[in-house]
């Protein structure tokens, strides 16, 4: 149907050494979609995320079988950056700002790389500090000497400097206090109401996850081993302690 926007059909994929990381995993997000991909520790949703920007080259990864559709379009072998100016737009691990530039240096450098001109670029700089006034505050700090949560805030301005259509974000709760994982969160479902941005994110803490996300695929090694609406999983106690390596 022409409103989905990214499609995984059967993706495997597996690093060097032969390891498999994953087996046949089919995905399909529609406009405005809100996904969330649980697993415990190691299950592949970080790999899958990859593979969604063509990024497994980088880590001695490929994939391995399956195809990646954006907007009906073969995007499996697409170059990083191509994936970028199509609008699939990745924040991923370890938020990787350039450490010794400020906050809106980082933010930036998003907008360069989507070639953008200087009244674009000024719009994205509007739209990320209304989204993270504390952004706005510590936009002339060095980015390597901010909190984990201005980090993670920055990473996700940059990204959204890029002006993506979807935008894909690894756990981006991790390492962070409660209080500032509810004021990210809230931020990706604002923008995901207000904008229409369709989000996958990938997550180890499934209840904040399902609070915001409409509905949820669970990854256990590196398989698909439940899809179904948030609201449904959020009745399942037992999703937590059988495939979350939870309690
Ligand atoms: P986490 O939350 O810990 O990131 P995950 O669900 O994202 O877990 P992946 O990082 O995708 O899981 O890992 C899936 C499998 O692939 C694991 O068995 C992992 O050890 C392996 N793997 C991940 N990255 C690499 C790599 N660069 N080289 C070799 N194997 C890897």
């Amino acid at each position: 149907m022409s409103d989905i926007v990214l499609e995984f059909d059967r993706v495997s994929a597996a690093y060097s050494g032969a390891i498999a990381a994953l087996h046949g995993v089919s995905l399909t997000l529609r406009a405005g979609d809100f996904a969330a991909l649980l697993g415990a520790n190691g299950a592949g949703k970080t790999t899958l995320l990859k593979a969604a920007s063509n990024l497994l080259p980088a880590e001695r990864g490929r994939i391995t079988g399956g195809q990646i559709l954006y907007r009906g379009e073969d995007v499996t072998r697409a170059s990083p950056d191509a994936h970028i100016r199509k609008g699939l737009v990745p924040v991923l691990e370890g938020r990787r700002l350039f450490r010794s530039l400020s906050i809106e240096e980082n933010l930036l450098t998003g907008a360069h790389g989507k070639g953008l001109g200087r009244a674009a670029t000024a719009r994205g700089l509007e739209q990320v500090y209304a989204l993270f006034p504390r952004l706005a505050q510590r936009r002339h700090a060095v980015a390597g000497l901010t909190s984990g949560g201005e980090q993670q805030m920055a990473a996700i301005g940059r990204g959204l400097m890029a002006v993506p259509e979807v935008f894909v974000l690894d756990e981006p709760s991790m390492g962070l206090a409660p209080l500032v994982v509810a004021e990210i969160f809230e931020a990706l479902s604002r923008l995901n109401r207000e904008t229409g941005l369709t989000i996958l994110l990938a997550e180890q803490n499934s209840a904040i996850a399902l609070s915001h996300a409409h509905h949820a695929t669970v990854i256990e090694n590196g398989r698909s081993v439940l899809a179904g609406p948030a609201a449904e999983l959020r009745q399942r106690p037992d999703i937590q302690a059988s495939y979350l390596g939870g309690q």
